[in-house]
């Protein structure tokens, strides 16, 4: 389960207030120095850690702790908010096409769960409006990726659109677009290429793919587990295509959550969906609120 390691050093940290009948200025500041210190070990971005224990510290010095007859319940109660808060405080989900297909192009390092993922949404599309979903497989590099989305499409009874790995990827993603026009296709899911690191190739052809496909959404798909480097890969991803939101996956292997409560400070994006798990049922929507709660447990 994703934050054992965060949920417990802020539970211990709030034990210490709980047998409090009253709460000093001085109990706040040490604190709030056990807080940061969690997040900063979470792997949490150091300038959203900053603003965050300023936030919660002008709260929690104010009457609304001080003069409370449960001190420690206001304290959890203002760190639930602004946990909730940096997080983006509301679900956000995907944006329709006012005309079909509503497109949606992947895009993400290798590795991330891309693949996976476009199988995971095609699977929650067709769940939440019996949607007709068409997948291209617009990653001709990574020599497996155009196999594992046949696969994923013969589970979902969904097809696939591909040319093998020879062909111009850009090419691809207007063929495919075209075919489903023609078969009247309601959501397009693009699983595009990754590479290891973020480089200037990569970001030419994902941005060539943007601009013949105009998707709707553009998700990045980032793993949980590499905390703040999924940040900064975040950060890079959408000064370049400008994202509409993100896929965190891997959150069942991550024992932190840097990346979770960074992402949407850092880079003013939702992250709409969280992976937790390999299977294609393992898609949740993102409720900030429903995290923030899970941390505080
Ligand atoms: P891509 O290179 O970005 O397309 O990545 P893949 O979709 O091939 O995923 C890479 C690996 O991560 C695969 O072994 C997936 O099964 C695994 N994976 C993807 N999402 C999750 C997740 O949410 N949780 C776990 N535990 N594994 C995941």
């Amino acid at each position: 389960m994703a934050f054992e390691g965060l949920s417990e050093r802020l539970q211990k940290t709030f034990s210490k207030l709980r047998g409090k009948g009253k709460i000093t200025e001085s109990d706040v500041r040490e604190m709030m120095r056990e807080v940061r210190l969690a997040l900063l070990e979470a792997d949490v971005n150091f300038d959203v850690t900053k603003n965050f224990i300023k936030t919660v510290r002008e709260r929690a010095v104010g009457s609304e702790v001080l003069d409370s007859l449960t001190p420690a319940q206001q304290v959890i109660k203002i760190v639930d908010e602004e946990l909730t808060k940096i997080m983006g405080s509301q679900a956000v989900l995907l944006n329709k096409a006012a005309k079909i297909p509503t497109v949606i192009m992947m895009v993400g390092l290798q590795g991330a769960g891309k693949t996976t993922s476009a199988g995971k949404l095609v699977r929650y599309l067709k769940e939440q409006s019996q949607a007709r979903p068409l997948l291209i497989a617009a990653d001709v590099y990574r020599p497996a990726a155009i196999e594992q989305l046949q696969t994923i499409g013969q589970q979902l009874a969904v097809p696939v659109y591909e040319e093998g790995t020879a062909a111009d990827p850009v090419e691809i993603v207007k063929n495919g677009l075209q075919q489903a026009q023609d078969a009247k296709n309601d959501y397009v899911l693009i699983d595009t290429a990754g590479r290891l690191e973020i480089d200037e190739q990569l970001m030419d052809e994902l941005s060539r793919i943007k601009e013949v496909a105009q998707p709707t959404e553009i998700l990045l798909v980032v793993d949980s587990m590499t905390g703040q480097a999924a940040t900064h890969v975040a950060e890079g991803f959408n000064k370049q295509l400008d994202i509409t939101g993100v896929v965190l996956t891997k959150l069942d292997g991550d024992t932190r959550g840097g990346a979770a409560l960074s992402i949407r400070a850092v880079t003013g994006k939702p992250i709409k969906f969280i992976g937790s798990g390999e299977k294609l049922d393992a898609l949740e929507v993102f409720h900030p609120d429903r995290m923030a709660n899970r941390i505080l447990g």
